[in-house]
């Protein structure tokens, strides 16, 4: 059994994005630019955005962070986001969601130019990318190609289980691991909550990529022996005997279905690291895009 080491690959992707920055700098040329827009305190939202500002000047980027009210308006926040499109120093920017209740997330989204989309969550990228075309890819599923293609996992004519189907992770990974290339040419099956008997369907699985956000869903009797268990899920479970009151968990029951897997993600270190560094590759073709 393998275990795909998200936060060991992150780290190497961003040393390879720091050298092309410090390359870039040798040019004399402008360094990729990132700004992360965020509304309101929530807790888990401040240090999702802090990491992503600390990794962007671990490896040399340019961010800004632009902190709004909770209460800030529909029509004020389209304005900055109408300001950040016509930002020529600017590459790209993600608005960190969830958005108050307020807010009309669909509209705001829509709003940000798909040339600085680094988050990939616009139709044109989302339609691009369907196309095979050069799109952002939205960063989690693009991590979970990243890691499936470096550890070499054979994925060309096996058969996928995705569970969830959710625009941001289950969609698009079932989409890219249908298409042709590398970590891709997989036969797909997208599960979500209205399928029924999905345990069989995950036991006929070479690869199951669990996107549902129910921890510790895939027990070991939904596996089958050598299959290939991906683990998007984060789930902040109470646990009043560590020091933060709470532990993450992923949607899969580790410790049991890593016995029968051949390759397995773990939860934290997976999945998650992965994501950042490919928000920043994206930031990174952004930068290269528009020359
Ligand atoms: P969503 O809540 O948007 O989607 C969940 C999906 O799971 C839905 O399609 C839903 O089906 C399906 N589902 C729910 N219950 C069941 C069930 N019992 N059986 C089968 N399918 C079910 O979640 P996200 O895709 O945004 O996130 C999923 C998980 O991944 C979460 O834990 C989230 O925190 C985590 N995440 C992790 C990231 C990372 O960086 N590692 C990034 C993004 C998310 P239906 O469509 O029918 O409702």
């Amino acid at each position: 059994m393998i275990v795909l080491d998200g936060k060991k690959t992150a780290q190497e992707i961003k040393e390879e994005i720091k050298l092309k920055v410090t390359a870039m700098k040798g040019r004399g040329e402008r360094v990729p630019h990132l700004a992360a827009v965020l509304v309101g305190n929530d807790g888990a939202s401040l240090t999702y955005v802090g990491s992503k500002v600390r990794s962007c000047e671990q490896i040399g980027f340019e961010s800004t962070l632009i902190r709004l009210e909770e209460d800030i308006t529909e029509e004020a926040l389209m304005q900055e986001i109408h300001k950040l499109n016509n930002d020529d120093t600017l590459d790209g920017f993600i608005v960190q969601l969830p958005l108050p209740k307020h807010i009309n997330e669909e509209r705001v989204l829509l709003a940000i130019d798909p040339k600085k989309d680094v988050d990939g969550f616009h139709p044109a990228n989302f339609g691009r990318m369907a196309l095979d075309l050069d799109a952002f890819i939205p960063a989690t599923p693009f991590g979970i190609m990243q890691l499936l293609e470096r550890y070499k996992v054979p994925t060309s004519g096996k058969h996928c289980v995705v569970v969830g189907r959710s625009h941001i992770v289950g969609r698009p990974i079932s989409i890219l691991m249908s298409q042709k290339g590398p970590a891709g040419d997989a036969t797909v099956t997208v599960a979500h909550s209205r399928t029924q008997n999905l345990a069989e369907l995950t036991r006929q699985a070479d690869i199951v990529v669990m996107a549902l956000g129910i921890p510790e869903y895939l027990t070991a009797n939904m596996v089958k022996e050598g299959a290939t268990i991906i683990d998007v899920g984060i789930t902040r479970v109470t646990d009043d005997s560590h020091p933060k009151g709470y532990v993450i968990k992923g949607d899969v029951a580790f410790d049991e279905v890593a016995k029968k897997a051949s390759f397995i993600t773990p939860v934290p270190g997976g999945v998650g690291p992965m994501t950042i560094a490919m928000l920043l590759q994206n930031t990174l073709l952004a930068r290269e895009w528009r020359d």
